[in-house]
């Protein structure tokens, strides 16, 4: 009997290094497997246009400065210096015309919003459609 309760505690003992030793492989392997970070794969990027040599390029949540990054996501107006022709502050988000699908710096880009009760209506520059008015045609009827 007294043999019994030693090797029970023996096997006990094994059994307690063996689960430590287990615990310790997997911990190691989960270390080596798991893959390593990569914000940019998950980062999102931003469009701009600039006004002036009309450029699209986008950028990276990192590489677009705090502030205007800030703009971006307040929807305010965002503008950045233009990588390619080095005008200040002349890089907007753009407005996607949902005809042509070309970008264009619209009032809503630069954060200007009409009066209220203004005729006056932006159009594509490119295609010369009414963004408003084509969504209503083809998006929902009017009410
Ligand atoms: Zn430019
Ligand atoms: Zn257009």
């Amino acid at each position: 009997m007294e043999l019994m309760g030693n090797r029970n505690v023996l096997v006990g003992v094994i059994g307690a290094v063996a689960v430590v030793c287990v615990g310790a492989g997997v911990f190691s392997v989960t270390r080596v497997v798991s893959p390593p970070r990569a914000p940019e794969a998950v980062e999102p990027s931003y469009e701009f246009l600039c006004e002036k040599c009309q450029a699209v390029f986008s950028l990276r949540q990192s590489q677009i400065p705090s502030e205007v990054y800030e703009a971006i996501t307040t929807a305010r107006p965002a503008a950045m210096d233009c990588p390619r022709c080095g005008a200040h502050s002349s890089a907007y988000p753009p407005t996607r015309c949902p005809k042509c699908g070309k970008p264009y710096i619209s009032n809503f880009s630069k954060g200007i919003i009409p009066q209220p009760g203004s005729r006056q209506r932006e159009v594509c520059p490119h295609c010369g459609t009414d963004p408003y008015i084509w969504h209503r045609q083809h998006v929902k009827p009017e009410v």
